[in-house]
């Protein structure tokens, strides 16, 4: 079996999609790349009877490879992905919120400076049907140097070099949109606008982030000590 880690990686994502809410039944799909095979969960599927054997691998055409399902609807979006960009995975759903921002504006206002984890302001890719390449075309322009974008009347995709990554963005963009939405909504009681973020700040924080985020030194935090006992 190819990819055996990342088959088992992509079923244990797949399987917090529902019970985190990012996406309702069996809404959504992930990817992952490695060199030029491509695992994927398979369309239309509960996602609680997923194992690693029905992942499918394809080629970057998206000549399927190995899986006895069908590959989600969505490769042709995944695989433009992957074609045009160096991202090794994908993370689409339908969380309620980026679904309900996507309806209303083309670009989520810079309410909160956790945007720059984007690369720039998150933009919505214009609609087309689900499954389509005027969709795959669609949403590759829009992550045009963003790890992240919504899809109008539908809902999110995020990118990145791991699926942890891919995932943990596709959390921070649902919880951007909910932000956004929470505050145009109590504006809109009180008779003002959300406050927007210059481009400039957004920069600045874009910058910031180079350096953001540690790790345990060599020896300390979890499971530390244990091995010397
Ligand atoms: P699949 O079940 O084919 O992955 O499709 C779900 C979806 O969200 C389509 O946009
Ligand atoms: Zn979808």
């Amino acid at each position: 079996m190819r990819l055996a880690n990342e088959r088992a990686e992509l079923v244990r994502f797949a399987q917090r999609l529902r019970p985190e809410g990012l996406v309702v039944g069996t809404s959504g799909n992930l990817s992952v790349r490695v060199g030029d095979l491509v695992a994927a969960t398979p369309s239309g599927l509960d996602y609680d009877v997923l194992t690693p054997e029905l992942i499918c691998v394809t080629d970057l055409h998206g000549e399927q490879l190995e899986g006895e399902l069908d590959p989600t609807s969505e490769m042709p979006l995944h695989l433009s992905v992957y074609n045009t960009t160096d991202h090794t995975s994908v993370v689409h759903t339908h969380a309620t919120a980026a679904a309900v921002a996507s309806t209303l504006v083309d670009e989520l206002p810079v309410v909160h400076y956790l945007t720059a984890l984007f690369g720039g302001p998150v933009r919505v890719a214009p609609y087309a049907t689900y499954g389509t390449p005027e969709l795959a075309a669609s949403v590759t322009e829009a992550l045009k140097g963003r790890a992240g974008c919504l899809m109008s009347n539908h809902g999110t995709v995020t990118v990145g070099d791991s699926l942890a990554k891919a995932y943990l963005l596709n959390q921070y963009l649902e919880w951007l949109c909910e932000v956004w939405l929470r505050a145009a909504t109590a504006g809109a009681a009180l008779g003002v606008s959300p406050r927007e973020l210059p481009g400039d700040e957004l920069d600045r924080v874009i910058e910031k982030f180079g350096s953001y985020g540690q790790v345990p030194p060599p020896g300390t935090g979890e499971g530390a000590g244990e091995a010397g006992r």
